[in-house]
C-alpha cells in the first residue's frame, strides 16, 4: 500500500523505474534473463504472437480446456488456431495430440498449465525442436510452479502471466512475459509502446527527443503504482502458494475415498501451483452430476466454477473457424463434469472444512443425505 502512495506521489505514474524494477524481480523470480510487463495477460499472449510474427495463413496449436484469450490471441494476429485435445487425467495439452495436429503452416504451440500444474514441457519442446516450431507457455495459472525442479516462465521460448485480481498474484490488471531470448524481449517492448523505438521513460534518460515508429504496436503499457503493487505481491507469492498447497491436501485427503468423486490427477516430478482446485464428478457413480452439485454449493452461499467451456464450443469459433463438437472428445466429455471449488489463500481451516461438508452431503455422504435429484 505505502509502496503504491509512494509511487503516486513522484514524478513518475508510468514508464517510470518501477516497471523496470518490477521486470526485474520477476524475471529473478522464475529465472529468465528478461521480463516485459504488459496491461493485461491477453495483451501478454498477443504480444506473444506478435513477438513471433504469426500472420495470415500461420497456425498455432491451443488447447481447448483454457480461457478463450489464448485462442484469440492467434486471432488478433490473423493466425488461425488449431484445437489440439488433452489429457484425461490432468487436462493438460496431450503431446501426441499436439503432434497429430502439426502441419507445414504451424508457427508455434500454446501450451496452458491448466489449474496451475505445468505442461509436459520435455515432450512439447522436444516435438517444437523436431518440426522447428515456437513453444510457448501461457503461464496465467502457474507463476511459482516447476516441472521436474524447473520454474514456470523458463520452460518455454516465450512464457505469459497474468496479473489480474484472481490470479496469484495481483496488480489489479496486468501482464507479464518472460524469455532468455534479448531480441525477442525487445519487439515485446516496442510491441507494448505503439512500435515506437524509444519510450518516454528511455528518451528522458538519454536527454533525447527523437524516436519514430517501424511496426504496428498498441498501448499496452502497465503503470509505475501497479508495478509497485506487483513487487509487494511478489514478495508474498512464496507464502501464498504454501497456502494454496494446504488447501489442496486437505481437499485432497477428504474426496480420496469418494468413488466418482476425481481430483484431477498430479504429474510426476510436478510442483504445482493450485490456482485452481478442479473435480470431476461422475454422474453414473455419484447419482448427481456438475449441476445438482454446483447449485447445492449456490445455495450454501458457496461459489465453485467451471473452468472452462472448451474455447472450440464457442459460436465465434464455431462460426469462424468451423469448429464444433467431435474435434476435442476428451475435453468435451470432462467439460460435463468439471467444477473448481473455492481455492485462495486467505480461506480458513473453517472455510476448507465447510466446502468439504457442502460437496460431501451434495452427493449423499456424511449426516445429510441427498434427497433425489
Ligand atoms: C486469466 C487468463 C488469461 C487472460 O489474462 P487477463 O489478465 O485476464 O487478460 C489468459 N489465459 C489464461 C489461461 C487465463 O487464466
Amino acid at each position: 500500500m505505502l509502496a503504491v502512495v509512494k509511487v503516486l506521489q513522484s514524478d513518475w505514474l508510468t514508464t517510470g523505474p518501477m516497471v523496470e524494477r518490477f521486470e526485474r524481480a520477476f524475471a529473478d523470480y522464475v529465472g529468465t534473463a528478461e521480463a516485459v510487463a504488459v496491461s493485461n495477460g491477453t495483451a501478454a499472449l498477443h504480444a506473444a504472437m506478435f513477438a513471433l510474427a504469426v500472420g495470415p495463413g500461420d497456425e498455432v496449436i491451443v488447447p481447448p480446456m483454457t480461457f478463450a484469450a489464448t485462442a484469440n490471441a492467434v486471432v488478433f494476429q490473423r493466425g488461425t488456431p488449431v484445437f489440439a485435445d488433452v489429457d484425461p487425467e490432468t487436462l493438460l495439452l496431450a503431446p501426441e495430440q499436439v503432434e497429430a495436429r502439426l502441419t507445414e503452416r504451424t508457427r508455434a504451440i500454446i501450451a496452458v498449465d491448466y489449474a496451475g500444474q505445468p505442461c509436459d514441457y520435455e515432450a512439447l519442446r522436444a516435438i517444437a525442436r523436431r518440426h522447428r516450431v515456437a513453444l510457448v507457455a501461457d503461464a496465467s495459472h502457474a507463476l511459482g510452479a516447476r516441472d521436474a525442479g524447473r520454474l514456470v516462465g523458463g520452460l518455454a521460448d516465450l512464457s505469459t502471466f497474468s496479473l489480474h485480481a484472481v490470479k496469484t498474484i495481483t496488480t489489479g490488471e496486468g501482464g507479464m512475459i518472460t524469455t532468455d531470448d534479448a531480441g525477442l524481449a525487445g519487439r515485446i517492448q516496442r510491441f507494448r509502446n505503439h512500435g515506437f523505438t524509444r519510450d518516454h521513460g528511455q528518451r528522458a534518460a538519454a536527454g533525447a527527443w527523437f524516436y519514430e515508429m517501424r511496426e504496428l504496436g498498441y498501448n499496452y503499457r502497465l503503470t509505475d503504482f501497479q508495478c509497485a503493487l506487483g513487487l509487494s505481491q511478489l514478495s508474498r507469492l512464496d507464502v501464498w502458494l504454501d497456502r494454496r498447497r494446504e488447501i489442496a491436501r486437505r481437499y485432497d485427503s477428504a474426496f480420496a475415498a469418494v468413488p466418482g468423486l476425481r481430483p484431477l490427477a498430479t504429474r510426476a516430478g510436478v510442483t504445482h501451483a493450485r490456482h485452481l482446485y478442479v473435480i470431476r464428478l461422475d454422474r453414473e457413480l455419484l447419482g448427481v452430476g456438475r449441476a445438482e452439485v454446483f447449485d447445492a454449493l449456490h445455495r450454501e452461499g458457496i461459489e465453485a466454477g467451471v473452468h472452462f467451456i472448451p474455447v472450440h464450443l464457442h459460436p465465434f469459433y464455431r462460426e469462424r473457424f468451423g469448429t464444433g463438437p467431435g474435434m476435442c472428445p476428451v475435453a468435451e466429455a470432462a467439460y460435463e463434469e468439471i467444477l473448481s471449488l473455492p481455492m485462495f489463500p486467505a480461506m480458513t481451516g473453517r472455510d476448507v472444512a465447510r466446502v468439504i461438508r457442502a460437496v460431501q452431503a451434495a452427493c449423499g455422504l456424511g449426516q445429510r443425505s441427498f434427497q433425489g435429484t
